[in-house]
């Protein structure tokens, strides 16, 4: 580079805004995620290459795309890059993935990811719901020792929806807290042990047979589970070996031989709760993402934008 060039460059560097110079800086150190993570998936199709589309292995290089290389399959003869069939597929601006995560994390109303990144609102939404994909996705496979269990609910919502199937909630009026009733709410199940492995599931209803269905071959035999004792749950545990304990908190019983108890679950779902007023109303539809959102972020160890980025590899082609 000219030494012109470079005062020029050097001169244009103040007008960055704070994210363009946190992204500038991880570039010069080669700290990059981003990159990182796209050089890997070059690396991975260069050692087992295969078409996203149909899984051919006979690939060839076809040019560059957004600096990423571009395949071509010689069998479909479809184009593809590293990302596709990823999260990451079709999203532009790497650069700014990195601190879309980062405010995701900040957990940030949309709007305002869309305004600290500079995107549109359409986009942040677009972005969030690719970026949560994988959390979402992400539940415990084994749960074991004392397992607590138990339901809380959401109101149902068709918010963002334009066709709405039915009659919105007057605001002021309160839905009625009690019965189930399928109209207005949806039950979410969560179960975790005391290793905080956690398995969280939106269920049609609290039955054996939803139960059964969310949690088959994840109960390790011969664990305790505890519960309110909703029928349902005496039934799951008869079906998969597990002893039962029953807390009646109503009724005064909130602990049993000082380890029984469904505290952890309850607490969970009372940060759940507070963290999501937030967003004020989350569509039914979109409920599981945000469940695994808080999940995820309920991990202190998963607090930072790499590690929620990383992941996004584990989605690849499955
Ligand atoms: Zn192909």
């Amino acid at each position: 580079m000219l030494p012109a060039q470079f005062t020029k460059l050097i001169a244009e560097l103040e007008h960055l805004t704070d994210s363009q110079t946190r992204y500038v800086e991880k570039l010069l150190k080669g700290t990059d995620s981003v990159s990182q993570l796209i050089t890997e998936l070059e690396e991975r199709m260069v050692e087992n290459p295969e078409c996203p589309h149909c899984h051919s292995s006979l690939i060839n290089r076809h040019g560059k795309v957004n600096k990423m290389q571009r395949y071509r399959c010689k069998n479909c003869g479809k184009t593809f890059v590293a990302t596709t069939a990823t999260p990451l597929a079709r999203l532009r601006y790497k650069e700014l993935w990195l601190e879309y995560i980062r405010c995701m994390l900040d957990s940030k109303p949309l709007r305002k990811c869309a305004e600290e990144c500079g995107l549109h609102l359409e986009t942040s939404f677009r972005w969030r719901h690719r970026f949560l994909a994988l959390p979402s996705a992400l539940n415990a496979s084994k749960l074991e020792g004392i397992i607590e269990a138990d339901e809380t609910l959401f109101p149902y919502s068709e918010k963002g929806s334009k066709r709405m199937t039915r009659q919105p909630r007057k605001r002021g009026v309160k839905a009625k807290k009690r019965g189930r009733s399928k109209d207005d709410w949806v039950p979410v199940l969560t179960v975790r042990d005391r290793a905080k492995n956690t398995y969280e599931a939106v269920v049609p209803s609290v039955t054996s047979a939803a139960l059964h269905q969310e949690l088959a071959g994840k109960l390790e035999k011969d664990s305790v589970l505890c519960s309110d004792g909703y029928k349902p749950y005496i039934a799951l545990s008869e079906k998969n070996d597990l002893i039962h304990k029953r807390l009646d908190v109503a009724g005064g019983v909130k602990v049993i031989d000082k380890v029984f108890h469904i505290q952890n679950v309850n607490a969970y779902h009372s940060r759940l709760k507070a963290w999501i007023k937030r967003f004020h109303g989350v569509a039914t539809k979109y409920l599981e993402h945000y469940l695994g959102w808080f999940r995820f972020m309920d991990n202190p160890e998963n607090l930072n934008e790499n590690r929620l980025f990383s992941i996004q590899q584990q989605l690849i082609r499955t």
